[in-house]
């Protein structure tokens, strides 16, 4: 893997992926999981950015090198099933990470900072680089993360120079702790999302659990299983997200309307 972030996609505006800040979104290419659920399978694979296969051949479609950056309908992120504001309709698939950063910085004076997401941005040790980066140009940094790099993490929450290097983090809870491997399809993804969330919980930046409802995988009893055990490791918040499709359509909306949707409204009333 190189030494330049591989870039999967690029919004340059949305205001809910960052909680509270206008942001840009990077999609970072690559996840070593393969979640069965996984609405973004085109960037699950490591390829090198500006080529569509992962033999690194290019084609037409690649950006960065021929100054040709083809536009896409948004995406929904798998890893945070995050919403894009309306703003937010074009999406650059596959730029390159120096392409990216120029138009960060054009836009450095309305925003408010930049979100990695995936994919799954600590996947590429390039990740470092990329949010320093960022930072140079004084924006705030947050990650979409899976959970499944907990040093890499731990490196970027750790003070340097007294200050962490990320501002928040948006930590996926995909289900209960005891059925991670089996939904991953990654033995050890159990021991390595609790390490990452224990890093969170040691550090001073701030953060939220959230797990995104497909009434496939994710039931009023994984709910309250999850939200149990998030409370007994001392998480105080914990975040339900509805799952779209990519025309960013909620998926399962009749399920939201019906006895599953009171089961889950009455669960957000409740303390655990
Ligand atoms: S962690 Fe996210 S990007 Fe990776 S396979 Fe699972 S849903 Fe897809």
């Amino acid at each position: 893997m190189t030494d330049v972030l591989q870039v999967g996609g690029f919004v340059p505006f949305t205001t809910i992926d960052f909680p509270g800040r206008n942001a840009a979104v990077v999609f970072c290419q690559g996840c070593m999981w393969r979640c069965s659920y996984c609405q973004n399978k085109e960037l699950q694979s490591f390829v090198d950015a500006g080529s569509n296969d992962e033999r690194g051949g290019q084609n037409d479609e690649r950006g960065g090198q021929n100054g040709e950056h083809k536009e896409m309908r948004p995406f929904v992120n798998a890893a945070s099933n995050g919403e894009h504001n309306d703003v937010t309709l074009n999406v650059l698939k596959r730029p390159t990470w120096e392409y990216v950063l120029e138009k960060i910085y054009v836009r450095r004076n309305f925003l408010d900072g930049v979100v990695f997401s995936g994919g799954e941005p600590l996947a590429q040790n390039a990740i470092i680089n990329a949010v320093q980066d960022v930072r140079n140009f004084g924006l705030q940094v947050g990650i979409h993360t899976s959970g499944a790099y907990p040093e890499l993490l731990d490196d970027l929450v750790t003070c340097t120079n007294g200050k962490p290097l990320l501002d928040w983090v948006g930590l996926d809870i995909k289900t209960c702790f005891d059925e991670y491997d089996a939904l991953t399809g990654a033995p050890g993804s159990e021991y390595l999302v609790t390490r990452s969330l224990d890093i969170l919980l040691g550090s001073s930046v701030c953060f939220d659990c959230r797990t995104t409802v497909d009434p496939k995988y994710v039931s009023p009893e994984h709910v309250i299983k999850i939200a149990r055990e998030l409370r007994n490791k001392g998480v105080l918040v914990y975040k339900l997200q509805q799952c779209y499709d990519r025309e960013r359509n909620p998926v399962y909306s009749p399920c939201f309307e019906n006895e599953f949707a009171k089961q889950l409204q009455s669960l957000s009333a409740r303390k655990f």
